[in-house]
């Protein structure tokens, strides 16, 4: 396909365009995560500013991904002045390293003013590419962003550290399994992107959705999505060349948009890629919801990327495909035909097992924010409880492992571990367990917590990490072995043991999981300030710290940023409905109450006699329910301030979730009622069945 790629400076561009010496030097160092020869930097910036100049562009910008979640940018033009006028120039320097300073970043004490300056350094594993709007056309160039003193500020730095602790680690245990051709081993994720899209008319009626993203008043239509008859249905025109945009733009930035479809929810849909290297996976998919957004606006449609944009229908989120791939071509995750490649795929399997278990905190914590606790534990999305699909056969296997060498069917002499060769496990969806969080999907582990609006770095610096970890107990006992077969099986035997309990193959949405989990001694965690504290127990500092994922400072910064981030995103969302029942619920209701007041009146002028009992069981009924209205507004005002007031920040996360958060529910309430008796042509904001069923 012709336009795929055709915005990136990918390998094919560099070997054109580069001396052959710069080019393989440059190959070698995205290869194998080495760092960057300086004496290259100028040739390669010139030839990417010469393809940049070619194809229009003007400006460069270091692309960087702060924690607010989305990406940042800062354009410098490549003139320079010459003495003739002005030339287009771009350094190595320039490509190298920027100073967006860029102060007004969260960076949770890492930063005080007076040592603002934040850098950002160019990340050669993932490529440079231009990004169009209208006519104007800029180079991107993907970086890391962190502090003056080293500190990382931003979403990909730990992922790149995260993703080099995995590596050292699996690449020690593929070596006690005698492999000597793989040198790295990099995790690879599929992002599947769940999102909302609604007419751009609509949104603009809604202060909510402007400013939160989210509905926060709003009656439930009469129809939802119980007739099913939205998933997978067929996609409506409108929609259709919508995506068709979507597609040819993310092709051109060379991001693989594979499949397509409607969603459960009404005017939801779903967009997934194919699977590549995570740190590239990571970029790809902030490409993705910066392109569903941008598209949208061109079709008068905005794309809503919140969790949980309407109550009463399914919310969005994103599941996150994960796997491990050496550079020698194994997908470690994949069971395989010979009992030495089975061995070594338990081996990960359990390594994978034991981390989820272990870190199940830190899982929960890494898919927490305000937008996904309306999913969490709702129903919908998975659980709040972590635990592990495996599928019958494998979970078949692990109670063998457990119960002391697996009889298999195969005579095969040289038997290890107690399998010989495992079944093929099917990869249909006839297997497949849609409620599991953290779901085995034949060759790959599927986490299905992600919010739609994550950037999926935080979760899979958690995934990369907490197998990391398992994978180095595991190597540091084996190392030691004096006899690797036996030692690996009684090895897998207590891990199986001591890690069963987070497998589970039943359904996760009931009720009876909630309590067999407990039983277990499973975390359930319902909400984000209580997620958020698995951060920074002891053990999760440790584990980051002993993998030079996060340093102490890094770890508690981002902690902060995260609570704070949950504190705003719930001040917004109560200041927004204070405003929305203040200057638009409360008063049409006057309005209205006060024309069914003058009907009474009116009849009432003309004959005594005539009834009015509809209009006065219908006043009555407004008026209960303005006044409930009101003194809900006034509660949520109080909560919200006393909430301001509280000056440590864990506690004030807590009072927003605890007092102000249940009162937003309060107010929600008497919102909705209002909306379902008051006249159509008087209700001031677009209804749910406008918004989900006009498109
Ligand atoms: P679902 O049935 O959950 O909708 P899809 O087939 O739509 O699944 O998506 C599966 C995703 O998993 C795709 O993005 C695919 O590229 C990805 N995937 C497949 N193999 C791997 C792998 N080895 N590592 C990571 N992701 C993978
Ligand atoms: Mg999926």
């Amino acid at each position: 396909m012709e336009i795929f790629g055709k915005n990136v400076f990918n390998q094919t561009v560099m070997r054109e365009r580069l001396p052959k010496g710069v080019f393989k030097n440059l190959k070698k160092t995205i290869d194998e995560g080495l760092p960057l020869d300086p004496t290259i930097a100028d040739v390669v910036a010139t030839a990417m500013k010469e393809w940049a100049v070619e194809r229009g562009a003007t400006h460069f910008t270091h692309w960087f991904q702060p924690m607010t979640g989305i990406t940042a940018e800062k354009h410098d033009s490549f003139i320079t002045p010459s003495e003739n006028g002005v030339l287009m120039e771009f350094s190595g320097k320039e490509l190298v390293k920027g100073e967006p300073d860029a102060s007004s970043f969260p960076s949770g004490g890492l930063r005080a003013t007076f040592e603002a300056r934040g850098y950002t350094a160019w990340d050669c594993t993932s490529p440079a590419f231009l990004r169009e709007e209208a006519d104007v056309i800029t180079l991107c160039i993907p970086t890391a962003f962190c502090s003056y003193t080293g500190e990382a500020l931003d979403k990909k730095t730990p992922l790149l550290r995260s993703m080099e602790a995995l590596s050292t680690q699996a690449v020690r245990v593929l070596r006690l399994f005698g492999n000597t051709t793989a040198s790295r081993v990099t995790s690879t994720v599929g992002a599947e992107q769940e999102y909302f899209l609604v007419d751009k008319s609509f949104f603009l009626k809604r202060p909510d959705l402007m400013m939160a993203g989210r509905t926060l008043f709003g009656a439930m239509s009469s129809k939802g999505q119980e007739l099913e008859d939205h998933y997978f249905g067929s996609i409506k025109e409108r929609v259709l060349c919508y995506m068709k945009e979507v597609n040819e733009e993310l092709w051109k930035l060379g991001v693989t948009a594979k499949t397509q479809h409607n969603e459960v929810a009404p005017g939801q849909f779903e967009l997934a890629p194919i699977f590549e290297n995570t740190n590239i996976a990571t970029d790809h998919n902030q490409m993705v919801m910066d392109v569903l957004k941008r598209i949208a606006l061109r079709h008068d449609l905005v794309c809503l990327l919140h969790e949980k944009p309407f109550a009463g229908v399914n919310g969005s989120g994103k599941h996150n495909n994960w796997s491990m791939s050496s550079n020698d071509g194994q997908n470690l995750l994949e069971p395989g035909h010979t009992p030495h490649e089975n061995a070594q795929f338990l081996t990960f399997l359990m390594a994978t097992i034991k981390a989820v278990d272990t870190y199940a905190g830190l899982l929960r914590c890494s898919c927490a924010n305000a937008g996904n606790d309306h999913r969490l534990g709702a129903n919908e999305a998975p659980p709040a409880i972590i635990s592990i699909f495996l599928g019958e056969q494998l979970a078949d296997i692990l109670d063998q492992i457990v119960a002391g060498g697996a009889k298999s069917s195969s005579k095969s002499a040289d038997m290890k571990i107690g399998v010989t060769t495992l079944p093929a496990l099917p990869k249909d969806a006839t297997d497949r367990n849609r409620t599991s969080p953290f779901a085995f999907t034949g060759n790959k582990f599927e986490f299905r917590m992600l919010g739609s609006s994550f950037s999926i770095s935080g979760p899979n610096i958690i995934i990369n990490t907490i197998i990391a970890d398992a994978l180095k107990g595991f190597a540091d006992k084996l190392e030691k072995s004096k006899n690797f077969d036996a030692d690996l099986e009684k090895l897998l035997q207590e891990t199986a043991k001591k890690h069963k309990r987070v497998v589970f193959n039943g359904n996760n949405y009931s009720d009876e999981w909630v309590k067999e989990a407990k039983k277990r001694g499973l975390l359930n965690i319902p909400n984000t300030p209580q997620a958020l504290k698995e951060l920074v127990t002891k053990e999760a500092v440790a584990l980051f710290v002993a993998h030079k994922v996060f340093n102490e400072k890094e770890i508690h910064s981002r902690y902060e940023i995260m609570v704070e981030q949950y504190v705003k995103a719930l001040n917004i969302e109560a200041l927004t409905m204070i405003d929305m029942a203040n200057h638009s619920i409360i008063p049409t209701a006057i309005e209205y109450a006060t024309t069914v007041a003058s009907s009474i009146n009116a009849v009432a002028a003309v004959s005594g006699k005539l009834n009015v009992s509809t209009q006065k069981e219908l006043l009555e009924e407004l008026s209960n329910k303005l006044a409930s209205a009101s003194s809900n507004v006034k509660a949520l005002e109080k909560a919200l301030e006393s909430a301001l007031n509280i000056a440590d920040l864990e506690k004030q996360a807590a009072a927003f979730r605890e007092k102000v958060f249940t009162k937003m529910l309060d107010l929600r309430a008497d919102g909705d009622a209002l909306e379902k008796i008051i006249g159509a042509k008087y209700w001031p904001l677009p209804t749910y069945g406008e918004m989900l069923f006009i498109l």
